[in-house]
């Protein structure tokens, strides 16, 4: 029992206590994921089946590490036997045994929000409905939001509030548009991320067998991060917990920063109501960082008015204290940031894995890789566009797809004509509206090809065409009746003219298109590899096709475990620690972001946000700013983020000598150390910056400083809130 070792009075407490409920609400660093690692391990180890476990975290990395580490104590046989993953991923799953109830095949597509989004525009332009209205991307969240709140089609349309509410909002064809996008999935044979819990939500309501079945299974469940769990994913857990009551939840209300997704923090904080036996534990000792940047950590988040008060300190070393940088520009943010590795990773023998780069949306993104590119300096980026989502890959994706859902009529569009074979458009509208009038998918016309034809109105070269194309996928079908999903998908490559067609474009980025395509191979092979050596493994291509669509946070093999520089959004480093954190970007407007500091409510969620942030460091912590950064097409000036002066004095020293002499003369003011004006020349690039500049410079300095946090929040180019990107792929 080395494992327990470790432990303090009251995460031993919370490992060893087995049976009922039991919740660990406490601050970050204080091992609340370490408990739940290594109580499933006690669990196991005291003759628990793994089988019987259920245990859900975030993001696949969460999952993968902590089976890890519960190997390192069971064995790695009893850890591959765990029920362990996102509840995106485990939930597939077993939608995938039970889809017959459903009325799927168990083949059914998972749409990423790429597929979901392109078929979100085929319903508003079926429905001919203005899109400029019903922006795409929009409606969509609207719905994700009606998914996670348990709101079907028909419950929509049963609840005049909702009803009243969108039509107040101009928005009153979103029930339409709701209807035909359920359809249109539906005829498609797929589901989307929201889907996987609202259609186990109503597996598990409907059909009281099917939940009587997982409730046996899952007699010990588990969860990490409860604090972010939505209505959805609330109902799930509870259904399956209510006949054991085994649950186990722990989480943090300072970190709940995923409520623009739906999260509910009441979950946590009403789990008492819930499981009134349920016993609590709270633990202080935060041993991931220096007193210095807990203390640090701890005084902004205490300006949130809405949360559970927790006392967190660190025995650790006190540290340094945070280092502020205040640059000139983004791109001399991003070129401190990286000398800065540089310097510390050759002073310091530091390796390049302890840093991370955190920033508040995915377009801070470029400016960091630039640098870090120029200094020869590894680094893999998290989030953003994955591996699996490239155009080559979701391509070749899109064949296999229709391999294995004939019905995917979204992969279908994809790769009818692609690589070009004379399928025009106009031949794909005939056939889509043709398919429409009969009431089949398109690919039932396809596979009767010779019935229809004389109906379709098509000439005989291009039906020539339309059955060669059918011809070849039905070739590849029956291959992979006998071959490995490798063999079958090299054929798909090379047969459908995809490689041959990338391999025409030789610049570097069509080089890299191709090397795409291979590692997408490699990834099978690796897949096959994995899956021969479990017990019970699945090799097929379904499953293949699961595995990665599930996966928007992983990348390819062949980045994991090497010595790399993270850069990731806030949102994604939640749960994780690095060395030496950068936070960057620490500008009003920024972070907090403009979309977001209107309310408290949102205001507050940006702090929880800047918490964790912080909280990922174990040893050091840098601050950065920018005065101006090149943002929506131009240069914009900025002000520093009212969350920097949250930060008491005493934790922070600024590295620009101007900054210190400001920091001196202010005796340690906060307010009044960030307020900006420019006080250096620059270089611009645009004529009315240089007036703007001017006119800063004939100002004479305000005897009063505007306190920063009182600052108004503007949106520098009216652009829509859709346009921006906010960090929140997981
Ligand atoms: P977060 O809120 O950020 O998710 P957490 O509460 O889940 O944090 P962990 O990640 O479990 O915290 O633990 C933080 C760090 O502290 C880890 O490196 C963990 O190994 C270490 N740690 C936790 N408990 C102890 C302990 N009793 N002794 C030594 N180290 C510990
Ligand atoms: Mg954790």
């Amino acid at each position: 029992m080395d494992y327990l070792k470790g432990l303090n009075e009251a995460q031993f407490e919370a490992v060893t206590t087995l049976q009922g409920p039991l919740m660990v609400l406490a601050g970050a660093g204080s091992g609340k994921t370490r408990v739940l690692t290594m109580r499933i391990a006690h669990l196991i180890t005291n003759g628990v089946d793994p089988f019987n476990i259920l245990a859900l975290t975030f993001t696949n990395k969460a999952a993968k590490e902590m089976k890890e580490r519960i190997a390192k104590v069971v064995g790695d046989s009893d850890a591959r036997s765990l029920w362990m993953g996102t509840f995106h991923s485990v939930f597939a799953r077993i939608l995938r045994s039970e889809a017959h109830y459903l009325g799927f095949s168990s083949n059914f597509t998972i749409y990423d929000a790429q597929d979901a989004l392109n078929v979100m525009k085929k319903v508003i332009k079926d429905l001919s409905i203005d899109a400029e209205v019903y922006k795409p991307k929009k409606v969509l969240a609207r719905i994700s939001q009606y998914k996670n709140n348990l709101i079907t089609v028909n419950a929509y349309f049963n609840n005049p509030e909702l009803l009243e509410a969108d039509e107040r909002a101009n928005m009153k064809m979103i029930g339409e548009i709701y209807r035909k996008y359920v359809d249109m999935c539906f005829r498609n044979g797929a589901m989307d991320f929201d889907d996987l819990l609202l259609k186990t939500n109503e597996l598990l309501t409907r059909f009281p067998e099917v939940l009587a079945k997982y409730q046996d299974r899952f007699r010990y469940i588990l969860v990490d991060e409860y604090q972010d769990t939505n209505h959805s994913q609330y109902l799930i857990v509870k259904a399956l917990a209510s006949k054991f009551e085994n649950i186990c939840v722990v989480g943090d209300d300072a970190q709940s920063i995923y409520s623009f997704r739906g999260a509910n923090i009441y979950n946590i904080l009403n789990f008492k109501k819930d499981y009134p036996d349920a016993m609590t534990v709270s633990l202080e000792q935060n041993y991931r960082s220096t007193q210095n940047i807990v203390d640090a950590a701890n005084v902004v988040i205490s300006k949130n008015l809405q949360q559970f008060k927790k006392n967190v300190f660190s025995e650790n070393e006190v540290g340094e204290k945070i280092k502020v940088y205040r640059s000139l520009s983004d791109a001399d943010e991003a070129n401190f940031v990286s000398a800065n590795i540089f310097e510390l990773h050759n002073t310091q023998q530091r390796k390049f894995s302890d840093f991370a780069i955190l920033y508040r949306t995915n377009s801070q993104t470029r400016a960091f890789e630039d640098a870090l590119r120029k200094k020869n300096i590894p680094y893999r980026v998290y989030g953003g566009l994955s591996f699996y989502q490239r155009k080559e890959v979701k391509d070749l994706l899109a064949y296999l797809r229709i391999l294995v859902n004939e019905n995917d009529s979204e992969a279908l569009s994809r790769i009818i004509n692609y690589p070009a074979r004379g399928i025009g458009e106009t031949t794909q509208n005939k056939l889509i509206v043709f398919a429409d009038s009969q009431n089949v998918p398109v690919t039932q016309v396809l596979d009767n090809l010779g019935f229809y034809a004389p109906q379709l109105g098509l000439n005989n070269g291009i039906i020539t065409k339309l059955g060669d194309f059918w011809a070849m996928i039905k070739a590849f079908q029956v291959m992979l009746k006998t071959e490995n999903v490798y063999d079958v998908a090299m054929e798909v490559a090379k047969r459908s003219g995809l490689i041959r067609f990338l391999k025409e474009d030789q610049t570097p980025e069509g080089i890299s298109r191709v090397e795409n395509i291979q590692e997408l191979l490699n990834s099978m092979q690796g897949f096959i590899e994995e899956q021969i050596q479990v017990e019970g493994g699945d090799p097929s291509l379904s499953n293949f096709m699961e595995n990665i669509a599930l996966s928007a946070d992983t990348q390819s093999n062949k980045d994991d475990d090497t010595d790399k520089v993270s850069l990731m959004t806030i949102h994604l480093s939640k749960g994780l620690e690095f060395p030496v954190v950068h936070l960057v970007g620490l500008e009003e407007n920024l972070f907090p972001s403009f979309m977001s500091s209107s309310t408290r409510e949102e205001l507050e969620e940006e702090r929880r946000l800047f918490y964790v942030a912080l909280t990922r460091a174990e040893k050091q912590a840098f601050f950065t700013y920018a005065v101006s950064r090149f943002q929506w097409g131009k240069i914009t000036d900025s002000e520093p983020s009212r969350f920097l002066s949250e930060v008491d004095s005493k934790y922070i020293e600024f590295i620009n000598p101007m900054m210190e002499a400001r920091f001196v003369n202010n005796s340690g003011v906060n307010s009044n150390i960030f307020d900006e004006r420019p006080s250096e020349p620059r270089f611009f690039k645009k004529k009315d910056e240089k007036k703007t500049l001017e006119r800063n410079f004939n100002t004479p300095p305000a005897k009063k400083l505007k306190p920063i946090a009182t600052a108004k929040i503007i949106n520098p180019s009216g652009s829509s809130s859709e346009d921006i990107e906010v960090g929140d792929r997981v």
